[in-house]
């Protein structure tokens, strides 16, 4: 199987490689040139413990790469690294359930795929022979940067990269990044938006050229960051099945909390793969682009630009809708890139009415503003003692939204992406309490309330010394990157 770039099917290469790679010369993304079936009966899928789930499907969407080293991958990424036995365990809300993928050592559903893709670059490199070091660049709206810095600090043949918005995120995101150890880490402010970073890192990878380093990626633009989010649709449907919630077969809904639509689309992959999926329903904040986009068709990222109670969340240009985009056109590169280019140029683009209706079948949408959201979290709390993240909070007050006007049938999904500690302060304003000025008195008071316990890498934060200073302007990243590429060793 190859791997094609979504704005020209004749760049083509192999799973590893694009792994390597991360994002395509022409400033398209890699996706498969045919999407394997899964290839799951009931039996078999029972049957898989979540590591061999999970390897069973990478080794259908990352095929070059031999089944032993997935498996090696998916067990040293994630044994020994959740708070939870079971990794991403399936609890019951009322008659939906929702899916807690926030058990990892950075408390956000990124670690998912963060803990594994190191792993997975490394067996890339041996199987391409690549000998230099591979630099990863990322650009975070908070979670990803320190998922990715956890996941590779101090692994072989890497260094890690992370630009954030210096105003852009929660403290103890901010905390948890800079505070980072690792003789291969690396970790800058940006004064701009997540758009402005992520713009500035993908510009990184058409300007920035280095004797010493290969370039590579561990946002959602990566398909090994992709990959491993498949696995845990198909988990879900597997704990449900085992609880009796559903019968082989029955369709079942998603909703996610939805920033770079890179969650949402690893779903629309499992749906492709061959799991019985209803919808997914795209959950935005008040950054609404994507809700528009579903309803309407006219993408448009020229709009204003909200700070949310669900920082993660807070985009106007998803990168990974551009995946969509290319099968749901049928694999019209042609497309593809005229739509790219138009958003770039001018900031917008419309699709036809009959490529919508295409992504309707899949997909259904909806935004909610940070009362709607902060509301959800303190009745959910208040009806059911379950304590949700704002993320997932606008995930739930979607779904009831939706279900105001009509009916969704089959049973339903909540995918949860954060520890609601991440986010004391929001918790507490939603839950109708003072907010400390400080983070960690936020995180107790929370625990004093809730009762919920704190995860532990949370609460050691507050004896972390604070390794990283620097911010730059958006402007800055090339030269930065560059700068840092030639210096053989980050630690002073
Ligand atoms: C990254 C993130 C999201 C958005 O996920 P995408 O894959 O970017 O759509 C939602 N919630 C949390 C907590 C996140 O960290």
């Amino acid at each position: 199987m190859n791997y094609v770039s979504t704005r020209n099917k004749t760049i083509k290469i192999t799973s590893s490689e694009a792994i390597l790679q991360g994002l395509a010369s022409d400033g398209g993304l890699f996706v498969p040139e045919d999407i394997p079936s899964a290839g799951l009966a009931e039996a078999e899928l029972i049957s898989m413990d979540q590591y061999e789930l999970t390897s069973h499907v990478l080794s259908k969407l990352l095929d070059d790469l031999d089944i032993q080293a997935v498996s090696a991958a998916v067990e040293n990424g994630y044994k020994g690294k959740f708070s939870s036995e079971d990794l991403t365990p399936v609890v019951g809300l009322g008659s939906d359930s929702v899916l807690e993928l926030y058990h990892g050592p950075t408390s956000a559903f990124k670690d998912m795929a963060l803990c594994i893709l190191p792993h997975l670059i490394a067996a890339s490199c041996r199987k391409n022979g690549v000998k230099k070091d591979i630099l990863i660049l990322t650009a975070t709206s908070g979670d990803t940067g320190k998922a990715a810095l956890a996941g590779f600090a101090d692994a072989p043949q890497t260094k890690v990269m992370v630009f954030f918005p210096a105003g852009g995120v929660s403290d103890i995101q901010r905390l948890q990044m800079i505070t980072q150890e690792g003789k291969n880490v690396c970790v800058c402010g940006i004064n701009g938006n997540f758009d402005d970073a992520q713009r500035g890192v993908k510009n990184v990878f058409s300007n920035v050229k280095s004797e010493n380093v290969e370039l590579s990626s561990a946002n959602s633009i990566n398909i090994g960051r992709l990959a491993p989010q498949v696995a845990y649709y198909f988990k879900a449907y597997a704990d449900l099945l085992r609880q009796k919630k559903i019968a082989w077969g029955d369709k079942i809904n998603f909703v996610v909390p939805t920033g770079n639509f890179g969650n949402i689309l690893a779903g629309y992959l499992a749906k492709r793969m061959g799991l019985p999926v209803g919808k997914l329903i795209c959950a935005s904040n008040k950054n609404d682009v994507l809700t528009e986009f579903i309803s309407t068709g006219k993408y448009n990222r020229l709009r204003p630009f909200y700070q949310t109670a669900s920082p993660s969340m807070d985009i106007l240009v998803s990168s990974n809708l551009e995946r969509l985009l290319y099968f749901a056109s049928g694999c019209d590169d042609e497309l593809v890139r005229q739509l790219m280019n138009d958003l770039n140029e001018k900031g917008s683009y419309k699709v036809s009415d009959e490529l919508l209706a295409t992504i309707k079948s899949d997909f259904l949408c909806g935004c909610a503003s940070d009362e709607e959201s902060l509301a959800s979290i303190k009745k959910v709390w208040e009806n059911f003692g379950y304590l949700m993240d704002p993320h997932t909070a606008v995930a739930y007050t979607v779904l009831e939204k939706i279900r105001e006007s009509s009916d969704i049938p089959g049973h339903t999904v909540i995918l949860s992406t954060a520890s609601p500690y991440k986010f004391s302060g929001a918790m507490l304003e939603a839950l109708g309490s003072s907010v400390p000025a400080d983070g960690f008195e936020s995180m107790e008071k929370l625990n004093d309330i809730t009762k919920v316990p704190v995860p532990e890498n949370l609460a050691s934060l507050k004896d972390k010394k604070i390794l990283h200073k620097d911010i730059i302007n958006p402007d800055e990243i090339i030269p930065y990157v560059q700068r840092k590429a030639e210096e053989k060793i980050w630690v002073k």
